[in-house]
């Protein structure tokens, strides 16, 4: 089998990991590469381990994203799943996860698949029943806000078979920093043909983006559009769904040219930033003590990398060889 290279690539996640801590973007893309080998470091194997946690927020998240997909491949299939049953096969679902991550030995990887919390396996990100619980509300109200979503109507009335995308294949598009080319990944959530052109929807299970700004994101899926579906910048436009808190809205922005290249700019800074600490981003090879830690305590106490992180402000790390 062909050996397996770490060559780099950029997301937009990938790109908020960095901003929010150089070091954890490190260990989740070079300290925990390899860790399913064999002969693996330490170091890397529990990297490896750690980097397959969720916590509470992505879990819930996930499973909404897949019940909402799961739901559209249904009407377009001519099947016609009732908002309660729906709302009840989710939450059944999210029980089958919660017990079998509470039951799962610690510090043990699990099957592939598997939903293991960070809040069962590290004590210290442990969260009351009442947390437990909030979370499951929202996840639940995100699917009863879908049902009765702007965005639901929308689909409805441009019809299923106008569903362009409606799942998380990741795709790619090129981008280019200095001569070196690399993949950028994107996933959209929905992307609809509609008579006034192309919508992409993306569904938000968190409270509405304070700022308002989605530039970065709303960049990339509108650089993406244009080349997947060969189509004009202003007949793009982008809006967040923010199920659970405001279902009725849908904020649309429209795309101009001068986005495009903002987004393009925008792609080549940030993943610049990144590519300077890369000591060779063809074959993957990137020193963990380039990469910074944070300063803010608070994003160390739900990074999954805390129990392995020996500069952390938190300084809990047990030390590895
Ligand atoms: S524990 Fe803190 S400093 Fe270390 S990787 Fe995580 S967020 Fe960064």
């Amino acid at each position: 089998m062909a050996e397996l290279v770490n060559r780099f690539s950029y997301s937009l996640s990938q790109g908020n990991q960095f901003r929010t801590c150089e070091r954890q973007y490190w260990f989740s893309r070079y300290g925990s590469w390899g860790g399913w080998e064999k002969d693996a470091l330490p170091l890397s194997r529990e990297a490896y381990r750690l980097k397959k946690l969720t916590n509470r927020y992505l879990w819930t998240g996930n499973r909404v994203h897949e019940t909402i997909r799961h739901t559209l491949d249904l009407l377009r299939s001519g099947s016609q799943p009732d908002p309660v049953g729906t709302r009840d096969r989710l939450l059944e679902q999210l029980r089958q996860d919660f017990r079998g991550s509470r039951d799962h030995p610690r510090k043990t990887p699990g099957p592939k698949n598997k939903v293991l919390l960070l809040e069962h396996e590290d004590p210290d990100s442990g969260v009351s029943d009442t947390q437990w619980k909030g979370v499951v509300d929202r996840a639940l109200s995100a699917i009863d806000g879908f049902f009765r979503s702007e965005a639901f109507r929308l689909i409805q009335k441009t019809g299923y078979a106008s569903l362009l995308r409606n799942d998380d294949v990741l795709e790619s598009m090129d981008s280019a920093v200095e001569g070196f080319v690399f993949p950028v990944y994107v996933t959209i959530d929905v992307a609809l043909d509609t008579p006034e052109g192309i919508l992409i929807l993306d569904w938000k299970t968190g409270k509405p983006d304070a700022s308002g700004s989605h530039e970065e994101q709303l960049g990339i899926y509108a650089l993406f559009s244009k080349k997947k579906w060969a189509t004009d910048p202003g007949r793009i436009r982008f809006s967040p769904v923010y199920l659970s808190y405001a279902p009725e809205r849908l904020d649309l922005s429209p795309v101009t040219e001068g986005m495009l290249d903002l987004a393009t700019e925008n792609i080549r800074t940030n993943a610049g930033k990144i590519l300077q600490k890369i000591d060779d981003p063809e074959r993957g090879v990137a020193r963990m003590e380039n990469f910074r830690t944070t300063e803010d305590p608070s994003e160390c106490r739900r990074c999954v990398y805390r129990t392995l992180c020996s500069d952390s402000p938190l300084k809990t790390a047990t030390t590895f060889p």
